[in-house]
């Protein structure tokens, strides 16, 4: 892997093994355990190519997958209408 700074800030990109935000095909899936490079600074996730390949495969079989998480959902425009009260 390389050690190039991250190309969005400038920062540094260490590696990493962690959980990630997969899109694909529209569709938003996580994979636990992604050997990834991560920018201290801005938070960007690069992936090597084979990784890329592997987590598009998960993707393709997400239908397969057991496990869901949920996130709370909120509106932002609703968070503006409580400051302006
Ligand atoms: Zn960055």
């Amino acid at each position: 892997m390389k050690k190039d700074p991250c190309e969005f800030c400038d920062g540094l990109v260490e590696e990493a093994v962690m959980r990630v935000p997969f899109h694909y095909r529209k569709e938003l899936i996580y994979v636990d355990h992604v050997p990834v490079r991560v920018c201290r600074k801005c938070g960007e996730l690069y992936f090597d190519a084979v990784v890329y390949k592997r987590l598009e495969k998960i993707a393709e079989g997400r239908n397969a997958i057991r496990t869901k998480i949920t996130f709370p959902l909120a509106d932002y425009r609703k968070a503006l209408a409580i400051e302006t009260r």
